[in-house]
């Protein structure tokens, strides 16, 4: 049987074919008005969807790159920062920023738990040195999400940087309504672009905080982000990866075309989707079933089911690349990745390729049961699982 090839991982994501497509067009030089004229456009769009008008610098780097450029630019060696650690990305911050020689305050939860905001209130009460807090939007090695809104009322008085990584352009981020000073994000997830370009956007009060750090940095350097984004038309201080701009221009124009509002809506409704298929199944969710978990679904494998062969298998026979679990929930639990360009039939696909697998598997499971409560989702008859 040929199998057709799905990516449902939480990163990289697929593209739309207008995105590969756009891929394939010559490169053109950087320090031109061709290049700037879609630059200013790209910069447009991105305040569009972080839903802000803070500046947003753009780099060739992973997610992690971006990340590191916050920690760079933000702080002096020995500084006291809050990090909220409930998954993989959680203690990635806290690893990052003892490795750049911060005092880290750390807030640690169960993965799969989401972060308690009167704790990290509480926690920047109690130490008053505690310069910024950190937290990620959509922990992506659980699909819990985190309340970034009480995060941020929680820490008014500290500069709130958010890792959105996974999150933005796929669960609700109000960056300036909220007061997100700093907001992380990367090319590969819901912003439906190939992997390697990072995003970072920075309030007034973070670049102020930028102006007196004293962390060595160079590459990711916001002052010089800053210098060139302001030219007329706007640059990037470095040779950017011209290509994934050209591509990040045709996949923001779909997401604006789309409407910001309706993106975070179809999110809400697959990850709706995807835990009804997964209960369905007859499997237990792994972490919290509700609609802020719009970009990544997780659930335990079952009893007896060797968790790496399943997801080996969803693969291998029916072309559905799903992820398995991180660290210690490696073949504990798998992974359905919904950020970015996904649609219905995705899903329902990827619920029905997990029931024919675990059959193959011997798990006694009736198929369809989880396609049909996921299809219920998806019906205009109004009818729910
Ligand atoms: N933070 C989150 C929430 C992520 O999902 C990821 C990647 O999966 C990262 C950070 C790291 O990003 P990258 O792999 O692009 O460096």
């Amino acid at each position: 049987m040929m199998n057709k090839y799905r990516l449902m991982s939480p990163g990289p994501t697929p593209i739309p074919p207008e995105v590969s497509a756009a891929g394939a067009l010559p490169i053109i030089h950087h320090r031109t008005p061709e290049f700037g004229e879609v630059f200013t456009r790209v910069n447009e769009n991105l305040n569009r969807v972080f839903l802000t008008e803070n500046d947003i610098f753009t780099c060739a780097a992973s997610g992690t790159g971006a990340f590191e450029g916050a920690i760079q630019n933000l702080f002096s060696p020995g500084d006291k920062v809050l990090v909220v650690n409930n998954g993989n990305f959680g203690g990635r911050w806290v690893k990052m920023s003892r490795a750049f020689g911060l005092e880290v305050t750390e807030l640690e939860y169960d993965w799969g738990v989401k972060a308690d905001n009167d704790e990290v209130a509480d926690a920047l009460a109690n130490d008053p040195e505690i310069k910024a807090a950190i937290c990620v939007l959509s922990e992506t090695s659980t699909g819990t999400v985190n309340d970034i809104e009480g995060f941020a009322r929680a820490a008014t008085n500290v500069v709130t940087i958010v890792d959105a990584v996974s999150g933005l352009g796929a669960c609700t981020l109000r960056t300036d309504e909220w007061g997100v000073d700093v907001v992380v994000a990367g090319s590969q997830k819901a912003l439906m672009t190939p992997p390697g370009l990072a995003f970072v956007s920075v309030s007034e009060r973070a670049m102020r905080m930028h102006e007196v750090s004293r962390m060595p940095r160079y590459y990711f350097d916001w002052t010089a982000a800053k210098k060139a984004f302001e030219r007329d038309p706007a640059q990037t201080a470095w040779t950017p990866a011209v290509s994934l701009i050209i591509q990040l221009d045709v996949a923001l124009q779909q997401l604006i075309d789309e409407g910001v509002e309706n993106v975070f809506a179809r999110h809400v409704m697959l990850g709706r989707a995807s835990r009804e298929g997964v209960k369905g199944m007859g499997l237990e969710l792994f972490g919290p079933d509700e609609d802020p978990n719009s970009a990544v679904t997780a659930a335990w494998v079952p009893e007896g089911i060797d968790g790496k062969q399943l997801v080996r298998m969803v693969f291998r026979e029916h072309g559905i690349q799903v992820a398995g679990g991180q660290g210690a929930l490696a073949g504990r639990i798998f992974r359905i990745g919904h950020c970015g360009y996904f649609d219905a039939f995705d899903i329902i696909a990827t619920i029905a390729a997990t029931e024919l697998a675990l059959e193959s598997l011997g798990y006694p499971l009736e198929i369809g049961k989880g396609v049909g409560a996921t299809q219920r989702v998806f019906s205009k008859s109004g009818v729910r699982a």
